[in-house]
């Protein structure tokens, strides 16, 4: 049988992209894996940046990091080449860290630095999700696997 085609963030497939050189593997994987053919994405490194790298966040439609850089270029970079994977082949689903100033879904930091999440999304997860494309966080992969 043909698995569904899905666009998933690397560091949580266990890809050290991180902002701070480590990942978020899922300790689901296996489960995602068996039902889902992956396509691995890291908007922030698609975008350029190193990693490591200073942390980020969004203010409005732009993203400075932590020492004040404006790296909004990258991310919509980033995003953008995330979003050509995504039409290329064909790909409606997408399962993405949340709270990420890319990936983030659902929530994203507020853009002080202290911690504090507000409801929003990431630069790439917005750009996939005017596409059609339904993001799914690392929050809700119940719901993902019951996608048919
Ligand atoms: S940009 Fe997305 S895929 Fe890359 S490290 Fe951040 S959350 Fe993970």
């Amino acid at each position: 049988m043909m698995k569904t085609k899905l666009l998933i963030s690397a560091c949580l497939c266990g890809k050290n992209t991180k902002y701070n050189g480590g990942n978020n593997l899922l300790s689901r994987l296996s489960e995602i894996e068996e039902k889902f053919e992956l396509y691995y994405i890291c908007p922030e490194v698609m975008g350029g940046l190193t990693t490591p790298r200073d942390p980020s966040e969004n203010r409005g439609e732009l993203v400075f990091s932590n020492k004040g850089k404006d790296v909004t270029k990258e991310f919509n970079l980033g995003a953008q080449k995330a979003l050509k994977i995504a039409l290329d082949n064909d790909i409606h689903l997408a399962l993405l860290k949340e709270s990420s100033p890319s990936c983030g879904s659902h929530k994203i930091y507020d853009g002080t630095f202290s911690g504090i999440k507000i409801s929003g999304q990431g630069v790439a997860a917005k750009l996939l999700k005017e596409h059609k494309i339904k993001i799914f966080s690392e929050e809700e992969i119940d719901l993902l696997l019951s996608e048919k």
